[in-house]
């Protein structure tokens, strides 16, 4: 493999070669013109937002015409999303270096890979099992037991691929849904944890092993798909730590290069897993301007072989997202220390188009700006559980 160059020894601009252009892609792009680098990006879509700011090769993933035209000229390859075609995956890490390693995207990819290693990395895990019939669906409703979530093993996001069974009669209606799925993607049954929080927590690892992770954070869902971020999330000393720990451990198992995010349930003063994102992440968008090294630039640092940036908090963040439409932008930036992201995409529903961030200096003046901005953009719902939060002490 072609080792990555460094970027303080080399009299060269170095070329980062993203796989996917869409927003994580282009917030990276935006994270490394101070460094001095350079992009290229390969997506199927003509249209993919991030190609609004490096040179976007069209195609797919897979297409050897595409790969080709791609890879020239780039010094190491990344990814803006997990569910890169192995194959894609393992010809560039032939002839690059590529991070996340491949074997960090291949357990990712599948929902039954990565708990099975989460348990034997122990890192606690809510009870799962592999379904692929509804003779064995009933069978892992008999032990998991209801409530009980089913969902697709690959190719899920954003709580898509997902049937929560709430009864026995639920079972066959689960089926139904995502039985037809199984033999294309596999199915797992999840126990369902009435968990108390949602957290995530951000970590980075370079090539030489170093390692840093974020102020862990709060996250609000809303039909699955992320609302708000909190950070930092207000958590014990005894969470921090656990989830310090869990992605440390998961780092070092992967060997890992880059940024990733370990998801987790917070319930009774425990934190199970839910999955692992091995790339930038939503959740982590607060730390654009809420810390002092962003996920982004952290995440080229960690690949490139530069030293990773500090993760220290600059006050407490909140961020939004936009989803459908972007909200009234001049209503928006009446907000004191707000920060404005619209990612460039057209209007569609259900569709991330952008995200604001707020920062202050305490939770109380965050709980103002917070309502202020609901406020000023009718999103009161969206804010109302990050400001009980903060007002909870
Ligand atoms: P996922 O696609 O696995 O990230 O799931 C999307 C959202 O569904 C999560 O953020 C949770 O809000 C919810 N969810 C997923 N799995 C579980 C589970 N086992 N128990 C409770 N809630 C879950």
């Amino acid at each position: 493999m072609t080792p990555a160059p460094d970027v303080q020894d080399d009299s060269g601009i170095p070329t980062v070669g993203v796989l996917g252009g869409g927003q994580l892609a282009r917030m990276l792009v935006l994270a490394g013109a101070p460094l001095g680098l350079r992009f290229k990006l390969l997506d199927p879509a003509p249209d993919a937002c991030a190609g609004q700011l490096a040179p976007l090769t069209v195609g797919a993933y897979d297409a050897p015409d595409a790969l080709r035209s791609f890879v020239e000229g780039i010094d190491v390859a990344t990814f803006d999303f997990e569910n890169v075609p192995a194959p894609a995956a393992e010809w560039l890490a032939a002839t690059r270096s590529v991070f996340p390693p491949p074997r960090a995207l291949a357990v990712s990819q599948d929902r039954l890979t990565e708990k099975t290693l989460f348990r034997e990395l122990g890192i606690p895990v809510t009870a799962f099992a592999a379904v692929d019939t509804l003779d064995e669906l009933h069978a892992a409703v008999a032990t998991i037991g209801i409530p009980s979530i089913l969902k697709t093993r690959r190719l899920g996001y954003d709580g898509k691929g997902q049937f929560r069974i709430r009864s026995a009669e639920d079972v066959q209606a689960a089926w139904s849904a995502l039985g037809p799925q199984a033999p294309e993607v596999g199915l797992i049954l999840e126990g369902f944890v009435p968990f108390q929080r949602e957290l995530s927590i951000i970590a980075a690892r370079d090539r030489s092993g170093e390692f840093c992770a974020w102020p862990l954070t709060r996250n609000w869902h809303v039909d699955g798909v992320l609302s708000a971020s909190l950070a930092p999330a207000r958590a014990s000393a005894g969470i921090r730590e656990k989830a310090m720990t869990y992605a440390r451990t998961l780092a070092e198992a992967l060997e890992y290069v880059g940024v990733f995010a370990l998801e987790l349930f917070e319930h009774d003063g425990e934190l199970l897993a839910n999955e692992m994102a091995p790339r930038v992440h939503n959740s982590g968008h607060w730390t654009i301007e809420g810390s002092h090294a962003s996920q982004f630039e952290n995440h080229l640092r960690a690949g490139l072989g530069l030293p990773l940036g500090s993760t220290a908090m600059r006050g407490h963040a909140c961020m939004l997202n936009w989803l459908g439409a972007m909200p009234d932008r001049k209503a928006a930036l009446s907000v004191p220390g707000l920060h404005w992201h619209d990612y460039g995409k057209r209007p569609r529903p259900g569709r991330k188009v952008g995200h604001a961030t707020l920062c202050a200096d305490s939770p109380a003046e965050l709980a103002a700006k917070l309502e202020q901005l609901g406020a000023a953009l009718d999103r009161r719902a969206q804010v109302a559980p990050v400001v009980a939060s903060l007002r909870d002490g």
